[in-house]
This record gives C-alpha cells, sequence and structure tokens, in this order.
C-alpha cells in the first residue's frame, strides 16, 4: 500500500525535471559510459584545475592535523570562522564589496542555499498574503521550479527576443513586464547570471535597474551566480559583478570543479546571512567543511581571481566557440530553421528550433535512444500563469552543455541535427 505523504512531501518527492536530469547525469557519468553528455550542469574537467585541487588535499593529508581536524569536527552553521574571514577579505579586495563575515553563510551547495532564500522570503506571510518570488526573465534555471513549499510559488515574466544576425538571437529583461508583476506583491525578484539555461548574461544596466526596482519595492534581489562572478568566472562578456544590501548573492565552490564537496555561499545583509544560519542547524546541523578547506588558501592568497579569469574563464569560452561553429555547420547542412541564444557565459548552448513539430520532451526521448543526453527546454519555462501556455516558443527550445569532451560534443550536436532534420 503507499504511503500517504504530505502536501510537501508530495511537492518535494514528486517526478520532476530537476530529478530526470540530475538521474541522467549521474548515471552517464557514472555508469553508462557510452552516453553523450549534453544533458547536466556537470564542470569540465580542467587538468590545471583539477591539479590545484589534488595538490591542495595532498597538503592537507600530509598536516595530519588540519585533516583529522577536517574530517572529525562540525563547523558552526554558518561556515568555518577562517573561511568566513578570507572570502569577505577575498570579495573587499576583488570587488570592492563592504563585506564582513556577517554578511555571509556557507550552505550544502548553492542549490540549498537557493532551496533555503526561496522559503525563507516567500509564502504565506504573517499577514496572509502570499508573496510569490518573481523571475524577471524565464526561460529560467530548472532547479528552483520545484524548491517552493507553497503552491504557485513563483511569477515569472517572458523577454524580449532580439533576432540577430548568423542564426543567433538574445534575450532582454521586459521592464514593463516586471513593473506589472511587482504591483501583485511579491517577496523577492531572482535571476541567474549567467542565465542557466540560456548562457545570457544580464548586462550591467538591466541588473541595475533591476536592484533599483526591488529597492522601491522594498523587496530583495537574489542574484545566483552559481556560474559567475567572482568565481567561477564563467563569464564571455564585459559583466561586472554587483551586491549591494539589498541584493542576496549566492556563489557556489561547484562549478570551479567541486561539485562533489557540495559548497555553497550566500552574500546578504546579516539579517539575512544569519537566518541561513539558523536553517543550516535545523536542517543539517553543518555544513560539510572539505570544500571550504580546499578552497581556504586559495582566497587567502586571492589566486582564486586570477584562476577563475585566466584559467576557467577563457576554458569555457574556447569551448562554446567550438560547439557555436559545430551546431552551425551541421544544422546549416540539416537545412532546418533554427537559432542559438548567443552565448555569454555559463556551460550551455540554447537552441531555438522554431518549426520542431514534436514536444522538446518527445525529442529528448528520441536522442536518449541514441544515446544523446540532453534538457528538453520546457522544464525551464514556468511562473507565466494563465496565458503562459499559448507561447510556443517554450516548447521549441533544447539545452545542450558543452563542458564535456569536444569529440563528445560533436558526434552529440550531429546527432541531434540529424534527428531534428529527419522530422
Ligand atoms: N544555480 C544554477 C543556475 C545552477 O545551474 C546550479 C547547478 O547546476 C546551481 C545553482 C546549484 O549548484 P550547486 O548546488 O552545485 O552549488
Amino acid at each position: 500500500m503507499p504511503t500517504d505523504f504530505s502536501i510537501l512531501g508530495h511537492k518535494l518527492a514528486s517526478r520532476c525535471g530537476i530529478l530526470e536530469l540530475m538521474d541522467d547525469l549521474g548515471q552517464a557519468m557514472t555508469t553508462d559510459p557510452t552516453m553523450r553528455m549534453l544533458g547536466g550542469g556537470n564542470p569540465a574537467h580542467i587538468p590545471a584545475v583539477q591539479a590545484i585541487w589534488r595538490e591542495r588535499m595532498a597538503a592537507m593529508l600530509a598536516d595530519g592535523g588540519a585533516y583529522d581536524r577536517m574530517l572529525a569536527n562540525y563547523d558552526a552553521p554558518r561556515g568555518n570562522p577562517h573561511f568566513l574571514n578570507a572570502l569577505a577579505e577575498f570579495l573587499q579586495a576583488e570587488c570592492g564589496w563592504a563585506v564582513k563575515p556577517e554578511n555571509l553563510a556557507v550552505t550544502p551547495g548553492g542549490q540549498t542555499a537557493l532551496f533555503m532564500l526561496f522559503n525563507l522570503l516567500g509564502g504565506p506571510s504573517p499577514s496572509g498574503q502570499m508573496k510569490r518570488i518573481l523571475l524577471p526573465l524565464v526561460p529560467e534555471y530548472i532547479g528552483y521550479e520545484n524548491q517552493g513549499t507553497s503552491a504557485d510559488f513563483f511569477i515569472a515574466c517572458r523577454p524580449i527576443i532580439e533576432r540577430l544576425p548568423g542564426n543567433v538571437f538574445k534575450y532582454h529583461v521586459d521592464f514593463e513586464a516586471v513593473a506589472q508583476a511587482l504591483k501583485q506583491g511579491v517577496a523577492a525578484l531572482c535571476i541567474s547570471r549567467p542565465t542557466n539555461p540560456s548562457g545570457n548574461v544580464l548586462s550591467d544596466a538591466e541588473v541595475q535597474r533591476l536592484s533599483d526596482m526591488a529597492n522601491e519595492h522594498g523587496v530583495p534581489f537574489i542574484i545566483d551566480g552559481a556560474y559567475g562572478l567572482p568565481f567561477p568566472g564563467a563569464i564571455f562578456s564585459n559583466a561586472q559583478p554587483l551586491w549591494n544590501e539589498n541584493i542576496v548573492l549566492t556563489l557556489s565552490l561547484s562549478k570551479l570543479g567541486l561539485p562533489g564537496t557540495r559548497t555553497g555561499i550566500v552574500v546578504a545583509t546579516p539579517e539575512i546571512a544569519a537566518a541561513i544560519a539558523a536553517m543550516t542547524a535545523v536542517i543539517g546541523l553543518a555544513n560539510t567543511n572539505i570544500g571550504q578547506q580546499l578552497a581556504l588558501p586559495l582566497l587567502q592568497n586571492r589566486s582564486l581571481g586570477a584562476l577563475s579569469r585566466e584559467v576557467i574563464r577563457p576554458f569555457y569560452e574556447q569551448r562554446s566557440q567550438l560547439a557555436q561553429t559545430v551546431l552551425h555547420e551541421a544544422f546549416g547542412r540539416a537545412h532546418v530553421p533554427y537559432a542559438v541564444h548567443r552565448s555569454e557565459g555559463a556551460f550551455f548552448l540554447w537552441l531555438w528550433l522554431p518549426g520542431l513539430p514534436i514536444a522538446t520532451r518527445e525529442l529528448y526521448r528520441r536522442l536518449k535512444a541514441r544515446k544523446v543526453l540532453v534538457v528538453p527546454g520546457e522544464y525551464f519555462f514556468y511562473g507565466l500563469g494563465e496565458g503562459g501556455e499559448a507561447w510556443e516558443h517554450q516548447r521549441q527550445c533544447l539545452r545542450l552543455t558543452f563542458s564535456q569532451a569536444p569529440e563528445i560534443v560533436r558526434e552529440g550536436i550531429e546527432i541531434i541535427a540529424d534527428e531534428v532534420a529527419k522530422l
């Protein structure tokens, strides 16, 4: 007999997009080496970066005391004090922000940071009003969708789509739509920058304007910097990092090549950072401390900034260019209408197939049968409310990661173009 789950239990335990994506990713990365993994957001194994983490681990092992303390002690829920100090100083020096350890909290990954923030701020308020999280631009990260613990948690705005020469397009924030949505009483605004899935990077002007609008309405503005600034720096445009007391910035060590350490960071007001530390204590007592210890000296000697700028950014930018070349060649040969979002950051190409006669979930299934994993675009469009369904663009996009080996990416894209041409 099936167990009676609560409403929240059903919501969190349902078979959803992020579960399918992470299951597929986990299988492909462990037990199915024949799968061409253009699916999840796994970071690339960059040899120069891996060497650093290996060296750090060896140094910790050699210093038995440090290694033993790392494994045998719980950290305080907010994070390791040495890590918090070093991070605050790093953010002051790299970005010029007046950040102190009180402005920081470590979490078990950026994903958990966002779960905590959304539910700290959004949902039914003490006054009884339902306050939702406003996504100023969808498509937006698949991993947020099921994180709200009450129904109808997100409200989202469609973007303005600019068509560019050479089968390229770009999303821009529709500020009119954002202004209308803000009238409905929201808890916070949230963007990922760079955006997963599109590889869009909202311009400094767009981010500043959203920050001003959030300020005017007295609500926080969450910027998810999982791929962004100041680390890992997978941004190929001229964007600057932005933080102020009304911005809640989330960062992660994952895309620095450390997803296995599950280390996220919240940069916020002391009030919000303390609330996140309290939530960590309730949910998990403390954080994993391995990532914090691995990264500590790179924060202290500031080399994490240079690593991001000089190694990580050029690596992904080159991978992106390679994937774009392959994509334009393959789809050019296939003679199907297509466009790709301008690649400004993160690990993905966002492909738009305006004439696609089948759902992208069906295309995903057919491609999986041909040993190519992608992520169907439908998952990234949510919170659009009544009338959202009518927007056909949401059924015409696919997300492909270019972080895996170039030959895998080439083969995968060629198979996708071949499959689409047959439809
Ligand atoms: N935010 C975005 C936009 C992501 O793509 C991801 C992971 O892919 C995360 C947050 C969470 O990453 P992690 O929990 O590994 O820090």
